[in-house]
């Protein structure tokens, strides 16, 4: 039986009473742009992520562009990210204004390693990106220090890691702000684009609200030039009826994560997902590490188990990033990562048998 990589089908076929109404709820009451389904979602959704405010907007690109726009980063400001991410991280960092610098990541978790941000650090760095890759939280205590030490802010990419704890609190409330993708295949996903940044301060909060939507609050009432990134009412009204699902559907991507780890671990050249002391990884992707990662993935797809590469080139090699001709020795870990990751079939309705033959298949190879 083929195994899906994911399968959002079923996920709706689940609960489709509650999206189907939800849709129709919105239909009903012309609810298209803003109006009471966005302002529910997002008091909704403030609370789930354990922060005061939550300001919605298109997508999880334009979340981190709003964060670093209200931020005030301005040409000739450095942002560090990591060299190991999807691209939004460190384009918006260049369409904000400043100039991205990208540090490597650790030896196992696939996330920045703190002692490249410290040696990253010029006088014209402003703050730190930090993503919480496929689910797994970096190491926000050694982040927060360099950046108190440094005087930075820091913007938590949350986008793969709703509800992910480090030392038991909530991601997105150790920075200034973090910011989340909806993105249909995230682990809260709408049926659309969809994103949000999330922040305690109520000021940054209302400015990057502002910047989201022409630069006013009220109406013709334009206090600075923004843009237009707004959630609409359909997918608000779909997040709010999937978001009551989310604690038990990252549990059971955290039961499947068991199953492969155990399955997997004693297998000669595969190298499962390392998960670091007190950090709860909700396993947006389940990746592993294979020194020949395209001979087994191709087996596999022989054999109707979808895989995907999260991501085939590291952001630093990306032809987008050649200007900075940037070498694989300043990112061994990432260099070494994009030749060797491999992301298995993970969604929270994946059957038992369904990982079983993803198991034997990779013990076959
Ligand atoms: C998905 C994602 C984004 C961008 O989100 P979109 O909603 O697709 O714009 C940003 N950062 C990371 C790490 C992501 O995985």
């Amino acid at each position: 039986m083929p195994v899906p990589y994911a399968d959002l089908q079923l996920q709706y076929q689940n609960i489709k009473g509650e999206i189907d109404a939800a849709i129709a709820g919105v239909i009903r009451d012309n609810a298209f742009i803003r109006g009471s389904y966005v302002d529910a979602f997002e008091r909704e959704f403030a609370a789930a992520a354990e922060v005061s405010h939550c300001v919605s907007c298109a997508n999880g690109t334009d979340a981190l562009y709003l964060a670093m726009r209200a931020l005030k980063v301005k040409p000739g400001d450095e942002v560090i990210t990591t060299a190991h991410s999807w691209i939004s991280t460190a384009s918006m960092i260049t369409h904000s204004g400043a100039t991205v610098v990208f540090c490597d990541t650790d030896d196992a978790t696939f996330t920045i390693d703190p002692a490249a941000i410290e040696a990253a650090i010029t006088p014209r760095t402003v703050g730190i990106i930090p993503v919480h890759l496929y689910g797994q939280p970096a190491d926000m205590d050694a982040i927060m220090a360099i950046a108190q030490k440094h005087k930075l802010w820091v913007i938590e990419d949350c986008a793969q890691a709703h509800l992910a704890r480090y030392k038991g609190r909530m991601v997105g409330t150790f920075g200034e702000a973090a910011t989340y993708s909806f993105y249909p295949g995230k682990n809260l996903g709408a049926m659309g684009d969809a994103g949000a940044v999330v922040t305690n301060d109520a000021a940054l909060a209302e400015h990057m609200a502002m910047l989201a939507r022409h630069g006013g609050l009220v109406k013709h009432q334009h206090r600075m030039e923004g843009i237009n990134s707004r959630l609409d009412g359909m997918q608000a009204a779909i997040l709010s009826a999937k978001l009551p699902h989310l604690a038990d559907w990252t549990e059971a991507r955290q039961e499947a994560a068991k199953v492969y780890d155990a399955g997997l671990n004693q297998i000669e050249d595969v190298v499962v997902p390392e998960v670091a002391p007190a950090r709860s990884h909700v396993y947006h992707l389940y990746t592993i590490r294979h020194p020949r990662r395209d001979a087994l993935a191709a087996h596999l797809g022989a054999n109707g188990v979808q895989t995907a590469i999260n991501y085939p080139t590291a952001l630093p090699f990306l032809a987008a990033y050649a200007r900075f001709a940037h070498q694989p020795e300043q990112f061994p870990n990432a260099h070494r990562d994009q030749g060797q990751i491999l992301s298995l079939p993970m969604f929270a309705e994946i059957t038992r048998q369904q990982q079983d033959e993803v198991i034997e298949l990779v013990r076959k190879f």
